[in-house]
């Protein structure tokens, strides 16, 4: 006698909707086909028709819809997964075609300012449940994302006061089943944080690539044939979308314009230190990063 099959587990939605299938979205959708618990229908949406066919080609959705009006209006879920600066736009256009009752979430950068943008849309009878899950690479598009991306990663959800704590117990569910691990935070707190882990290590980046490039030509054909690990590590951040990282600046301009405050003052006083020789200084400030990455490999967050 063999066993029964054991009946498979209820889909958390009956139709999800992913607006913008780039590195995040497409990665939520591979996942969610591979796991077949998160919803029982996938549409995908993108204004821009190649990644329409792109997306169509790949079979990473079961609709693939050009208007973002068609995908929202049966969907039980929508993840806005577009640039930040876009996101409060299309919510604002997609949220008079939805059902009452569904949700309403999104994966931006930063937070507090897509809340207030898209504060004046929100209606009573969809929830808005707004999620940040700390996970990608430099690379963009459809065809970036994978299955695998937010695997033991953070996702950080930033529910409204007034958020049903059902829809926020969905949105952390569905996180759970792409892999994550999730935090609820405060909107501005989640803003700070995020200024110092990841917003200010890609405005290094993107400086220090700048600065090595305006050296002269003889100096910058030696950093392009001599780059080594520390200066590629910067070239790989520095590669990422320039939309993407323009919207996160302005958008989190305050905690970001702090965070490289703080940093500068930090970076002085080892400027001092190295001037004045003061090798425990030096020696001190290097074990920290030693130990803080440490951290990160037993946290397996590296
Ligand atoms: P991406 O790969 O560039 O994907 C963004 C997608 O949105 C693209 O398909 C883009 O289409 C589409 N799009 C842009 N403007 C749109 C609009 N007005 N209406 C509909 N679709 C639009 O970007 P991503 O890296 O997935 O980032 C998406 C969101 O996730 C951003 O808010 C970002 O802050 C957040 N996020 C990113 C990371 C990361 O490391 N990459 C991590 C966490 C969160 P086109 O190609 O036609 O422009």
């Amino acid at each position: 006698m063999t066993d029964r099959p054991t009946d498979p587990a209820p889909s958390l939605f009956g139709t999800l909707a992913v607006i913008g299938p780039g590195l995040i979205g497409s990665s939520i959708l591979r996942r969610a086909r591979r796991d077949g618990t998160i919803a029982a229908e996938l549409v995908a949406c993108d204004i821009d028709p190649a990644v329409c066919r792109r997306v169509a080609e790949l079979d990473i959705a079961d609709r693939v819809e050009a208007d973002p009006l068609r995908a929202a209006a049966d969907a039980d879920c929508v993840i806005l997964c577009v640039p930040v600066g876009a996101i409060a736009t299309v919510g604002a256009r997609i949220l008079p075609a939805m059902k009452p009752g569904a949700i309403l979430s999104e994966v931006g950068s930063t937070k507090q300012s897509i809340i207030n943008a898209i504060a004046p849309s929100l209606r009573p009878d969809i929830p808005f449940v707004p999620t940040h899950p700390m996970a990608g690479t430099e690379y963009s598009g459809p065809d970036a994302g994978f299955a695998t991306l937010f695997d033991d990663r953070w996702c950080l959800l930033t529910p409204l006061e007034d958020t049903d704590p059902a829809a926020t117990a969905l949105i952390e569910t569905m996180w759970h089943r792409l892999g994550a691990r999730t935090r609820i935070m405060d909107p501005a707190h989640h803003d700070r944080v995020c200024a110092i882990v990841s917003h200010l290590p890609h405005l290094l980046a993107f400086t220090i690539c700048g600065t090595a490039d305006d050296l002269a030509d003889e100096t910058r054909s030696e950093v392009l044939d001599f780059a080594a690990s520390g200066f590629r590590d910067f070239t790989r951040i520095a590669a990422s979308d320039p939309v993407m990282w323009r919207d996160i600046f302005l958008n989190n301009r305050e905690a970001l314009l702090e965070m490289l405050a703080r940093f500068m003052e930090d970076a002085q006083a080892m400027a001092r230190a190295i001037r004045w020789g003061d090798e425990a200084f030096i020696v001190d400030r290097i074990e920290r990063g030693r130990r803080i990455r440490r951290s990160l490999l037993e946290n397996r967050q590296a």
